[in-house]
Parts: structure tokens; sequence; C-alpha cells
């Protein structure tokens, strides 16, 4: 049992842009949620945000990461919880998750969002 095999490389993706900053490598066996979120500086963003971790392996992967960036899931670098989304009644729109809105940071210019006064008309 060498302590090579506890070290697992993971990438980490950027919050705001999206892209991949870094690949770190961590210690296996020390248990961390799925996508877990951790300040990093982003030479793309040429700023401090918050990442996501992607391991390899585990129960969150870049297509994970892709669906809630594109979504819009992440505002300030966190990750709004599933049970603070809008509900929403419109299951064939894009940003539906099952009656969730997952448009969190408001990116696309719903009508609905309007007419609540969620977002400026
Ligand atoms: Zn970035």
């Amino acid at each position: 049992m060498g302590k090579k095999a506890d070290i697992k490389i993971s990438d980490f993706y950027c919050t705001k842009c999206g892209k991949r900053s870094m690949s770190l490598p961590r210690r296996n066996g020390r248990y961390r949620e799925p996508g877990h979120l951790k300040t990093l500086w982003c030479y793309h963003c040429k700023e401090e945000v918050n990442h996501a971790e992607i391991r390899p392996f585990g129960g969150y992967n870049y297509d994970d990461f892709c669906e809630e960036f594109i979504c819009g899931r992440f505002v300030n670098g966190q990750r709004v919880p599933v049970a603070q989304l809008h509900g929403c009644g419109r299951s064939e729109c894009r940003y539906n998750r099952n009656g969730k809105c997952w448009n969190a940071n408001n990116s696309f210019a719903c009508d609905l969002k309007k007419k609540w006064g969620i977002i400026d008309d």
C-alpha cells in the first residue's frame, strides 16, 4: 500500500467562465461531496473564484458541471440549492429540471420572471 495510490488528479472548473483552470493532485479517501467547490485563482477571469472539483471517479463529472454552468446554477460562485430554485410549470423550457428553474443567475430573459418581478423588464 504505497502512498502514491492514494493520490488522484482532480480537475477544477471555474464557476464564472466555465473553463478549466487547473488540475491538482488530491488525496483519495477523504470524503467530499460531489461537485465540491473550492476557491482558486482563475487565470481566465484573473481573479479568485469558486471552482467545481471534478474527480476521476465519483458522483459529479464534467457533464454535470456543464449542465449546471450552462443553465446558470452558480450565483457569485455558489451553487444555488435546488430547494431555493424557483418553481416553474413550463416543462418544455430548457432551464426547467423537474419543475425547478435552474437559471438561478437569471441569464435568460424569462417573460414569466419579468411578470413576477424577479427580473427587470
Ligand atoms: Zn474563470
